[in-house]
C-alpha cells in the first residue's frame, strides 16, 4: 500500500533540511527525496551566519526576524540528533584603511548596529551574534536521522516523473498532499518551475590543515574559520555563472590573512541559486495548487532557511499571509 504524506520534500540541501525539521517539529508526516548532486551550494558552504554583510557592511535584510530565532532552530535540531552543529563565534574584521575605521566608529554610535558590535581597537572590530553551522554535519546527520525513521530516500527527480492532474502535482510512486521543491539551481531543469528566474553564482571554499589559530572567524575579503585546532575552512569566491574557477583567487587571499604554511585537504565547489533582487523565493506555484518552492537563498542559506520554512509552513497550514518580500508572486505576472 502507498503511504500518504503531508509533505513530499524534494532536495535535501539547507532549504529542504530546514523545511523537513519544521515539519518534524510540528508533527507532520513527510518524506524527503534527494539525489545528492555534487555541485549543490550546500556542499561548499562555510555555514557562517552574520548579521552584518556585504561590501558596505550593512545590517543584513530582515535581521531582527532572522536572527531572533535562527540559533534556537539549530539548537532544537542539535537536541534531536544529539550532535553539535552550531558554533557561536564572533567575527574579527581588520580595518582596511582610515575611512573604514571611521565608518565602524560611526556604526558604534548607531542604535541599530550597537547590539551586533562587540569591541573596537586600533586594528579592527569584533562583531557578534554570529557563528557558523557545520553544514556538512548538519546535512549528513539530518539524512541519517530521517533515514532511520523512514523519511528519507535517495531519488533523482526527472520531468517524466512529474504528472499534473486537476491542477495538482503528483510525483510517481508518492502520495502527498503538498510537494515542496528545494532543488537549488537544479530547479531550472524541471518543467513547470523553469520560468521562475534564478541566477547561478558559483563559488569555492577550501579545507586546509595549518597551525594558524583564532577564536574568532576572520573576515578580510574572504572568511577563515578554525573548525578545530588543526583545520580551517576558508572561503568564499563568487562568479556569475556555473564555472569552477575561484580556487587560485581564494588561495591568494588566504595567504594574505594567515601568513602561515597550510596543506589543502579538500577543495569544495558549489553553485548558489540567487534571485534577481537577492531575496529568497518562497511560495506557491501560480497554477498548480499543491506545488511550492523554497529557493533563491543566495549566499545566506543558513540564516534565511529557518525563517523561509516557517513562513511557508504557516502559509500552508495556518493560511497566514506570506512575507511579501520573499513571495515568488513578485516575479509572476
Ligand atoms: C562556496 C560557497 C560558500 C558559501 N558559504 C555560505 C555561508 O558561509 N553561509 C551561508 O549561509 N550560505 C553560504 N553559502 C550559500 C549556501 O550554500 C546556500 O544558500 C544554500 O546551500 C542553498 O541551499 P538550497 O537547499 O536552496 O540549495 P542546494 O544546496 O543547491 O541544494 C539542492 C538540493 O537538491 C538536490 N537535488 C537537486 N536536483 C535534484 C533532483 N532532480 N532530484 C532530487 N534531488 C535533487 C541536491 O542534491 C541538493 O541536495 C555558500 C555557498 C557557496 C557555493
Amino acid at each position: 500500500m502507498i503511504k500518504k504524506y503531508d509533505y513530499l520534500i524534494i532536495g535535501q540541501g539547507i532549504a529542504g533540511s530546514s523545511f523537513a525539521w519544521t515539519s518534524y517539529f510540528n508533527k507532520k508526516s513527510f518524506i524527503i527525496l534527494d539525489s545528492q548532486e555534487k555541485n549543490s551550494a550546500s556542499n561548499a558552504a562555510l555555514g557562517i551566519y552574520n548579521p552584518i554583510t556585504g561590501r558596505r557592511n550593512s545590517l543584513t535584510w530582515n535581521v531582527e526576524k532572522l536572527f531572533n530565532s535562527l540559533e534556537e532552530f539549530y539548537l532544537n535540531v542539535e537536541k534531536t540528533i544529539k550532535k553539535n552543529i552550531l558554533f557561536k563565534k564572533k567575527i574579527y574584521r581588520p580595518f582596511k584603511d582610515n575611512r573604514d575605521y571611521n565608518d565602524w566608529n560611526l556604526r558604534l554610535e548607531n542604535d541599530k548596529f550597537k547590539k551586533y558590535l562587540s569591541k573596537i581597537d586600533s586594528s579592527g572590530i569584533l562583531t557578534c551574534k554570529s557563528g557558523y553551522l557545520d553544514v556538512s554535519k548538519y546535512l549528513s546527520e539530518t539524512r541519517k536521522y530521517f533515514k532511520s525513521i523512514d523519511r528519507y530516500k535517495n531519488y533523482k527527480l526527472s520531468n517524466n516523473q512529474v504528472i499534473i492532474k486537476n491542477n495538482r502535482v503528483i510525483i510517481k510512486e508518492f502520495d502527498a498532499k503538498n510537494v515542496i521543491m528545494c532543488l537549488g539551481i537544479n530547479q531550472l531543469n524541471i518543467n513547470y518551475l523553469n520560468k521562475i528566474p534564478l541566477r547561478a553564482v558559483s563559488g569555492n571554499s577550501i579545507i586546509a590543515e595549518t597551525n594558524f589559530n583564532s577564536n574568532h572567524i576572520i573576515n578580510k575579503k574572504i572568511s577563515v574559520i578554525n573548525t578545530s585546532r588543526k583545520n580551517i575552512h576558508a572561503g568564499s569566491t563568487y562568479h556569475n555563472g556555473f564555472e569552477n574557477n575561484g580556487v587560485d583567487k581564494l588561495l591568494n587571499k588566504l595567504d594574505e590573512i594567515i601568513k602561515k604554511e597550510y596543506k589543502v585537504k579538500k577543495i569544495n565547489f558549489g553553485i548558489r541559486s540567487a534571485s534577481v533582487d537577492r531575496k529568497p523565493l518562497v511560495g506557491k506555484h501560480p497554477t498548480i495548487d499543491n506545488l511550492y518552492i523554497i529557493n533563491g537563498l543566495g549566499s545566506k542559506g543558513v540564516s534565511q532557511s529557518p525563517y523561509c520554512s516557517k513562513e511557508l509552513f504557516n502559509y500552508i497550514e495556518l493560511n497566514k499571509n506570506l512575507d511579501k518580500e520573499i513571495n515568488i508572486e513578485r516575479f509572476i505576472t
